[in-house]
């Protein structure tokens, strides 16, 4: 895929490669975290894990896996049939529905394949670019955009790599700003680094290296308070 037209400068750009080699030092394990050991297990796993945690997900798809082990015994299967495998993650109901219509798709459409290409992947009910995204990236190691999830949306945004939280509009400035062969590996760095030290509520700010060289918000405890400080001075300007 290539780069969208959106525009970084040189400077901009050594930042991105500067921070995305000071992730690879201190995240060297980092990975996709599902686990899964072919295309459509994968693609299951992210399609259970929206809006639920990969360790819930990961706890229940063994059982699942181990009872429907091919696209065909998926495709035959009911949503009733899969429910019990996964009561445990949330909105399992729609998951279980979303599962099955996925698998006779790939059946019927794609010759029990997982498709190759974005296109193709997002006439999957279920799935969205997120999850074509951790597919074409983690299971065909394919180049295609970057996963922007809750950790990679909020890293992104603080360390200044995007001023936008639209999923779609961040991805895009991520593309712009890091070569396309990292793409896949940055969103599971700064996953990692969201996980590790960035929390949703900031408390490990000022404490951190990276977070020191990347991050206005390491100089406040308070990630929280340095945008309430910037968004009173805007107003103070207006
Ligand atoms: S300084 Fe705080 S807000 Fe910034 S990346 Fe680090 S932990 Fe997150």
């Amino acid at each position: 895929m290539e780069r969208p037209s959106v525009r970084k400068t040189p400077a901009q750009r050594k930042r991105a490669a500067q921070l995305l080699a000071a992730l690879r030092r201190r995240y060297p394990e980092a990975r996709c975290a599902l686990e899964a050991s072919a295309p459509h297990e994968l693609l299951i796993a992210t399609i259970l894990s929206a809006q639920a945690t990969d360790a819930s997900v990961n706890k229940a798809t063994p059982a699942l896996f181990r009872t429907f082990p091919t696209v065909a015994a998926f495709a035959a299967a009911t949503p009733a049939d899969i429910e019990p495998f996964v009561r445990t993650i949330n909105f399992w109901r729609n998951k279980s529905r979303a599962i099955v219509e996925t698998a006779q798709a790939l059946h019927r459409d794609f010759g029990g394949q997982v498709p190759r290409n974005m296109d193709a992947l997002l006439t999957l009910r279920g799935v969205a670019r997120k999850t074509a995204n951790v597919v074409l990236g983690n299971a065909f190691d394919m180049q295609e955009g970057v996963v922007v999830d809750t950790h990679v949306a909020r890293l992104s945004k603080r360390m200044r790599l995007t001023r936008h939280t639209d999923p779609v509009k961040v991805e895009r400035d991520l593309m712009a700003l890091f070569a396309p062969s990292s793409w896949c590996e940055l969103s599971h760095l700064l996953i990692a680094h969201g996980r590790a030290v960035c929390k949703a509520r900031g408390e490990t700010c000022a404490q951190d290296s990276i977070c020191q060289r990347f991050c206005r918000s390491a100089r406040s405890a308070d990630p929280a308070a340095s945008t309430r400080r910037r968004t009173s001075r805007t107003r103070i300007r207006r």
